[in-house]
């Protein structure tokens, strides 16, 4: 049911037009689109009890009103008012004619927002309405506060979506009852009139916290309705055979170490994956370091061995670059000779790997997107593992698989994502986890220190540079006119390139540039010929230099805990000692949270706990539906019981079988059962 928006009678040509700005064409979007806040006017308080910069309604009388013009097209009308506890005044603006007229002796209400300064309390263009023998009792209603487009205002909005309101079937149920009774949750028409026109405040809070559940359900159960669809498929390959048990087991005995307990746990679950026809789809997360690479490769030679082809994409040309010359070394003793396919490689170089490719004489493709475009013909593709992308989405699977059979999709990341969040986050995917460290590394020792010892660690960055290692100095801004009162990296890096590391070989990376000059500035730190990269946020996960031992981290308050782990990592590649220092102008709790833990799993969750707005970093919600009302991270809760739900609905599929229809019928490029 897709009902246009000028269905309604307030809403022609050049209203629709605005509303399509907002993303809104049909009535569901309408009520969709929810308030981003309200104005409480139901708060009424005496004059006596008025606080600075809260937004309060007063119910008062006119002592004097004075109109006066400011310019040719601007006047303003200034209201002496009382009530039986004080006086107050209020300022209108309005155009040249002025505004309504206020009568002494008449009585007001009054709403917007108090400023209290030295000459008394004070609203400046408050929205009002008269008292004639009673109050307008819709005045004090709770008002929603939509957001607007060009042309546009907030009471526009308000009648348009009132009359929205009243077309009879739009508020349908969408939720089995069971559900709603289970969690205490109000019914759909409810929630929508509320969430719009609140009765009260707490029907404001229920609706939201309907609505909220509705969209995280709907969403879980999708992924699992995915990954259900998954598992009864049998459209994936099996790579099951003894003499390819065997090449494993020798691949892991001619290893220089010996695997642990918990990478041995993991390949046991990828490589009942990869025995089973199913499809599979499967995440591996593990903070960097902590050995899964050599699982990914064991999985490429298992693939290989059973005839199939195999590729690894990383996301940038020297990742790719990087675990291409990581697995040749792993697989210099097999019989497998990996191939390179990066956007940089020659025309000639180019064709000649795209055709191994599609005759099938390359067997292990190591790459980039390059790896997915549609000039790359396989001839058998059986296993895609990716490198920190997450999500493969459904259109990248395809380009994959032109074919009958599924290849199975594995993906390693090294961004720790709390438990709450991975359901949701990855609610179609197998996840395994490696949560140790590797014998025998060793832990980035963490400092955190404010600005007063900023020279003291401008000495200590010269000094790691004299000894011919080098250093990572990270900030939250590129330009300083993104924010006055940060450090920016092109500021800094102008400044101190210039003074203090005047005869230290500096180098600058940031966000702004182009891949290829980002590129080339990784690659001259990789080679050594930057010994201080000032960078944001843009340094790679996994970039190896294992030269580099210290990072230094301005304005460290800025980042979240799971953010600050991640950077971390960039330093500790090899078996020196390395350092990280948080500096900011007051040391915070997460900061010494930072001094001690090391277990990236912990301070995702903790990052959770204490996250401040838009701090949680690493994880984007790719190929999911866009959340209108819910958000995974301040909604955790929500989301645990709405993901059970949707995991009990799944197993009683007979009880829900016309609930589940519905959902199929709502994603129908993403389910097809
Ligand atoms: P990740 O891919 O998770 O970032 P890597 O697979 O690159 O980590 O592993 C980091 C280093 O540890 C590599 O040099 C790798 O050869 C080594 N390594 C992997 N597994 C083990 C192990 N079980 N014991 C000792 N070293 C290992
Ligand atoms: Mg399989």
């Amino acid at each position: 049911m897709s009902v246009p928006v000028t269905f309604l009678k307030g809403v022609k040509a050049a209203r629709a037009a605005q509303l399509g700005n907002l993303g809104v064409h049909t009535l569901e979007d309408l009520i969709s689109l929810y308030p981003i806040k309200y104005e409480n006017r139901g708060n009424v308080c005496k004059i006596s009890e008025l606080e600075h910069d809260k937004n309060t309604t007063v119910c008062v009388v006119i002592q004097k009103s004075e109109f006066k013009k400011i310019s040719r097209t601007v006047s303003i009308t200034n209201l002496q008012v009382y009530d039986e506890t004080g006086y107050m005044q209020i300022s209108i603006f309005s155009g040249k004619y002025g505004t309504h007229k206020f009568e002494i002796g008449d009585a007001y209400a009054f709403y917007g927002r108090v400023t209290r300064d030295q000459y008394g309390l004070h609203m400046t263009n408050p929205v009002y309405t008269r008292y004639t023998d009673k109050w307008d009792e819709k005045f004090f209603q709770i008002q929603p506060i939509y957001p607007l487009s060009q042309g546009l205002t907030q009471n526009i909005m308000r009648k348009i979506m009132a009359e929205a309101l009243l077309v009879e079937p739009i508020a349908y149920e969408t939720l089995p009852n069971d559900i709603l009774e289970k969690y205490s949750l109000i019914n759909r028409v409810d929630a929508i009139n509320n969430i719009h026109f609140p009765a009260n405040v707490e029907m404001a809070a229920k609706s939201r916290k309907r609505l909220k559940f509705e969209e995280l359900f709907t969403v879980s159960l999708m992924l699992y309705l995915i990954k259900d669809q998954n598992y009864k498929s049998l459209s994936g390959i099996s790579f099951k055979g003894d003499l390819i048990e065997k090449n494993i087991e020798e691949f892991k005995k001619a290893l220089p170490f010996k695997l642990t307990e918990e990478q041995e746990n993991v390949w046991q679950e990828i490589s009942m994956d990869m025995d089973s026809r199913k499809a599979m789809n499967r995440l591996v997360m593990g903070d960097v370091g902590s050995g899964k690479t050599v699982l990914a490769v064991m999985a490429l030679l298992k693939a290989v061995m059973a005839g199939w082809q195999a590729v690894y994409m990383a996301p940038t040309e020297i990742l790719a670059e990087q675990h291409y010359e990581n697995i040749c070394k792993l697989l210099e003793n097999t019989s497998i000779k990996p191939a390179l396919l990066t956007g940089s490689l020659s025309a000639k170089e180019k064709k000649d790997v795209l055709e191994k490719i599609e005759t099938g004489e390359a067997k292990c493709i190591i790459g980039t997107h390059a790896l997915i475009q549609p000039t790359v013909k396989y001839r058998n593709l059986g296993l895609a593992i990716t490198d920190e992308q997450h999500r493969f989405g459904v259109r990248q699977r395809a380009v994959l698989s032109e074919k009958e059979t599924r290849p199975d999709v594995l993906v390693m990341t090294a961004t720790p994502i709390p438990r709450t969040l991975a359901l949701i986050l990855y609610g179609d995917m197998d996840i395994s986890t490696i949560k140790t460290t590797l014998p025998g590394r060793k832990e980035i020792k963490t400092y955190a220190f404010d600005y007063s010892k900023y020279d003291s660690i401008c000495q200590r960055i010269k000094e790691v540079c004299n000894e011919g290692k080098q250093v990572y100095m990270v900030y939250p801004l590129i330009d300083t006119n993104e924010n006055m009162n940060l450090k920016s990296v092109v500021d800094s890096y102008e400044m101190m390139s210039k003074s203090v590391f005047s005869d230290i070989s500096c180098g600058l990376l940031h966000g702004k540039m182009t891949p290829s000059q980002k590129d080339n500035i990784m690659r001259e730190f990789k080679a050594g010929k930057i010994q201080i990269l000032f960078s944001t946020t843009v340094v790679e996960v996994g970039v190896d230099v294992p030269n580099a031992v210290l990072m230094v981290i301005e304005n460290a308050e800025r980042f979240g805990l799971a953010q600050l782990h991640q950077l971390r990592g960039r330093v500790g590649r090899n078996d020196v000692q390395s350092y990280c220092i948080l500096i900011s102008e007051k040391i915070t709790e997460r900061m010494r949270i930072m001094e001690e833990a090391s277990d990236g799993f912990l301070l995702s969750e903790k990052d959770l706990e204490i996250r401040g707005p838009g701090d949680f970093f690493g994880v984007e919600q790719h190929g999911l539906p866009r959340l209108k009302i819910a958000d995974v991270y301040a909604d955790a809760k929500i989301l645990k019981y709405s993901s059970d739900a949707a995991k009990n609905v799944i197993e009683n599929r007979e009880k829900y079988a016309s609930f589940i229809s519905y959902i199929c019928k709502k994603y129908p490029d993403r389910i097809q059962l």
